[in-house]
């Protein structure tokens, strides 16, 4: 997708820290980390939010997710670690959704307030 900042980290036209990739998704590190780790899960196919994947998409989302904690090791997530999607809505964007590119946050490496 143009103009899809996560789309350039995933095809390379924007360096990143990757850490992780397969297949299915890119792992990187955030650019502006919210908790001591902070890794961002991104699928490489291009799709805005939950709302528009398909049964293929979900299936894959699964082995994602499935995924994540074999890289415990690898990620140091050993202590634990909180699994965050900020989501768009249809009337507004309360959970601050900035890019539009579905991905999974992954924050670790410390003690994690609510
Ligand atoms: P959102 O608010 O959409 O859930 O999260 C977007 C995240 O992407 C933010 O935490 C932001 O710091 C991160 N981000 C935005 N642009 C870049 C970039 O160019 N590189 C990396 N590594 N992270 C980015
Ligand atoms: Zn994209």
């Amino acid at each position: 997708m143009e103009n899809c900042v996560f789309c350039k980290i995933i095809n390379g036209e924007i360096k990143s820290n990757i850490v992780y990739q397969d297949e299915d998704f890119v792992v990187f590190t955030d650019l502006n980390p919210k908790a001591k780790l902070h890794y961002l899960a991104v699928p490489r196919k291009h799709f805005a939010t939950l709302a528009e994947m398909n049964e293929t998409d979900s299936t894959m989302l699964g082995r994602i997710l499935a995924k994540i904690p074999t890289l415990s090791q690898k990620l140091g997530l050993q202590n634990g670690y909180r699994l965050i999607i900020n989501q768009k809505g249809e009337t507004g964007n309360d959970a601050g959704q900035e890019v539009m590119h579905l991905h999974i946050h992954i924050l670790a490496g410390e003690r994690l307030e609510m």
